[in-house]
């Protein structure tokens, strides 16, 4: 199943080799570009597919009544999960660095399935459980299509799943062998 996700990811080019320099002024030479993913809605499909039937395998009980993320983040694979449970999807706002929920009528006692395409930290899915939790739902899974933390993510023992685990090194600018190689960059 992960597999699968690797395979269209790679075959739509969504996964990049080359030599990138993040908002956060680190390199790398993998970058995951979510927006072309978000282009191809066949392999959107597909992947949000693959990634809904590995969270429904792990969370059988309670059952997810509403798949929730950020605004400004993962607009589609929040969408395209709802889809494929036959729930609704609901955004959050940051505000302040907060998440906030508009109505929280419609998350309100709810149990809730958290989504982004991506995961390095943990800060931002943290940041939308908060909100969730201030409006009142309950989480009880988060899922992304690409992990690509070193394994430490901890979410107060929510269940977790990704679609697959990518662990690509980022260097600070002036430690980046990248940069070394005078190989061209660019910038995300
Ligand atoms: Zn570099």
């Amino acid at each position: 199943m992960s597999l699968k996700i690797e395979e269209i990811l790679k075959e739509t080019g969504c996964i990049r080799r080359g030599h990138f320099e993040w908002r956060t002024s680190r390199h790398s030479g993998y970058y995951c570009d979510f927006r072309l993913l978000s282009q191809m809605p066949d392999a959107m499909r597909d992947v949000c597919k693959y990634l809904s039937n590995k969270m429904s395998f792990e969370i059988e009980n309670p059952k997810i009544e509403v798949v929730v993320g950020s605004k400004d983040g993962s607009l589609v694979p929040v969408y395209e999960m709802a889809q494929h449970l036959g729930v609704e999807s609901k955004f959050l706002k940051e505000i302040d660095n907060k998440m906030f929920c508009e109505d929280k009528s419609t998350i309100e006692g709810k149990n809730v399935l958290v989504v982004d395409d991506a995961v390095y930290t943990g800060t931002t899915i943290k940041k939308i459980i908060a909100g969730v939790e201030k409006a009142g739902g309950n989480v009880i899974g988060v899922a992304v299509i690409v992990n690509r933390s070193k394994g430490i993510l901890d979410f107060s023992g929510i269940k977790f799943v990704s679609g697959i685990s990518f662990n690509y090194p980022m260097y600070e600018k002036d430690r980046c062998p990248l940069c070394k190689d005078k190989q061209a960059i660019e910038v995300l």
